[in-house]
């Protein structure tokens, strides 16, 4: 191909957006609403179905029909690490703030990924049909975060909308058009297609499939998609409404089924016309691959480190686990990730935590192997399954609670008075005393101490009271106290009570 025909291809491209925002503002809302109103079903039931991805069809201020692709990722907050990558993928964000509840620690940490990933975005007031909306104190406490709004002394566009009656999300739709065209995200229809995978997991009948997101280049059938270490050819190729599509380019979604591994979510995939070129691409990111990192962190494992495979679903919840637990992470207690895949928990799984035996094997919406059910009979790896992320967590913390490592600290909890001795042999002393402060239990542990140094210890293996057995004396009263100890005790020691506390 030549020069100019390859300029002659270079192309503005339909912007790619990701909603960000703090749990609860409406981000998921805001999604369903522009995803059941803009896109045109071309089957019935198509637009029901979740995808990570969507494109809608816009008209611009002259008339024209554009395309805008979102990226759809779950809501739940776990999941902002995913909306990180999200963010990464697209070119514009949408900043949701409840005029409810203005700006909260999300809205701020996604403010700081957009900051990072230098994303030109737009601010969506949203809930602005509620009765408590206050869209001053949202500009303000925006201010105050250093996000100028345009008309509050700066130029971040801002559209005051309400994802559930719609009201604002044409003019939010006009607003991303309008911020795109001064950004001109032109691509190269010639090249290879290469882009950011959004969403990958094993579909039981067909296997591995990933929604993947083009930003340059376009991809036909008979080219292979390379992801790290996994590839795929494009033999099942669909667009986002799961209609066979036979060539996709930029900005567009496209789900590829076939892949031999399952592609890390948020990696940057390539593609190719041969099976030579595939290899070629693999071996160079065979340096960066996951499972390298994997080995190294397993070695660097140390008493105070819990290993946890997880299994799951789909690669999301994967990561979503995975944020969950690095909030449960102390100096004291890690629990450190070994591997996290997409499947049933299999034999593989036992044996690599059998290696240490404070591993735990979690699995999500995902079932234990009939092969790994004999195995574990023997190895007795401990091995948990759930379907809601919060008893997954809770599980966890319990864990936690339990395996923490115990610090013994000596508390000192009376004095006593050496009275009287009356022999017994060295090791094991009968005593009179009074305890002058605090008190002494039958398990006492003792510091002998005498004209202010302490000789050393003692154990006390029996307490007296009048003659009778007791488990503890108090202040201010005599006792009889049988204590083992290699130090001879004398009349006027004093014996520092102590007992082991376990924090
Ligand atoms: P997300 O966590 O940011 O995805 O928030 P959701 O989209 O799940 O919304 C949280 C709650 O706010 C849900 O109960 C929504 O129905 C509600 N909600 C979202 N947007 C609006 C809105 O514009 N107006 C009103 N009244 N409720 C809204």
């Amino acid at each position: 191909m030549d020069k100019k025909e390859n300029t002659e291809n270079i192309i503005n491209r339909a912007p790619i957006v990701v909603v960000m925002g703090h749990v609860d503002h409406g981000k998921s809302t805001l999604l369903d609403y522009i995803r059941k109103t803009n896109i045109v079903a071309t089957e019935a039931g198509s637009i029901t179905q979740h995808t990570s991805c969507y494109e809608v069809h816009h008209n611009d201020e002259n008339g024209t029909d554009c395309k805008i692709t979102f990226l759809d990722t779950p809501g739940h907050e776990a999941f902002s690490k995913m909306r990180e990558r999200g963010s990464k993928a697209s070119d514009i964000a949408i900043l949701v703030v409840s005029a409810e509840d203005s700006v909260k620690t999300q809205t701020i940490e996604a403010y700081k990924t957009i900051k990072e990933n230098n994303i030109p975005y737009i601010v969506a007031i949203n809930k602005i049909d509620k009765p408590n909306a206050n869209i001053e104190k949202v500009k303000m406490d925006l201010v105050e975060k250093e996000i100028y709004l345009e008309g509050m002394g700066g130029d971040v566009p801002f559209v005051l909308i309400s994802a559930k009656t719609g009201t604002g999300i044409d003019e939010l739709l006009d607003m991303i058009l309008l911020v795109a065209s001064m950004q001109e995200y032109k691509s190269n229809t010639n090249e290879n297609a290469s882009g950011v995978v959004i969403e990958a997991h094993r579909e039981p009948k067909r296997g591995i499939s990933a929604t993947c997101i083009i930003k340059n280049g376009t991809l036909k059938s008979g080219m292979f998609v390379v992801c790290g270490n996994t590839f795929t050819n494009t033999r099942i190729m669909e667009d986002f409404q799961g209609n066979t599509i036979k060539e996709a380019t930029f900005s567009s979604p496209v789900r590829l089924v076939g892949f031999k591994e399952i592609p890390a979510i948020g990696s940057i995939f390539t593609s190719c016309k041969t099976m030579k070129e595939v290899e070629k691409i693999i071996e160079e990111n065979q340096e960066s691959l996951d499972e390298n990192k994997i080995v190294k962190n397993y070695k660097k494992i140390d008493g105070k480190v819990i290993p946890i495979i997880i299994k799951a679903d789909v690669s999301g919840t994967i990561e979503a686990i995975e944020k969950e637990i690095e909030k449960l992470n102390t100096e004291e207690l890690t629990f450190k990730v070994i591997t996290g895949n997409v499947g049933a928990i299999n034999e593989s799984d036992i044996k690599m935590a059998s290696i240490d035996k404070e591993s735990i094997i979690v699995g999500f919406n995902t079932k234990v192997d009939n092969e790994a059910l004999n195995l574990n009979e023997n190895m007795k790896v401990q091995i948990e399954t759930f379907d809601i992320i919060y008893k997954l967590t809770d599980f966890l913390k319990e864990v936690y609670a339990d395996r923490r490592p115990r610090i013994d600290s000596l508390e000192i909890i009376g004095q006593l008075k050496v009275l009287k001795t009356f022999g017994g042999s060295k090791e094991r002393q009968i005593i009179g005393c009074k305890v002058i402060s605090g008190k002494v239990t039958d398990d006492s542990l003792v510091n002998i101490i005498r004209r202010d140094f302490k000789l050393g210890e003692g154990k006390v293996v029996g307490l007296q009271l009048v003659k009778n057995k007791t488990k503890e004396v108090v202040e201010g009263t005599d006792c009889g106290v049988q204590i083992e100890s290699k130090i001879e005790i004398a009349v006027g020691d004093i014996l520092e009570a102590t007992i082991i506390t376990t924090i």
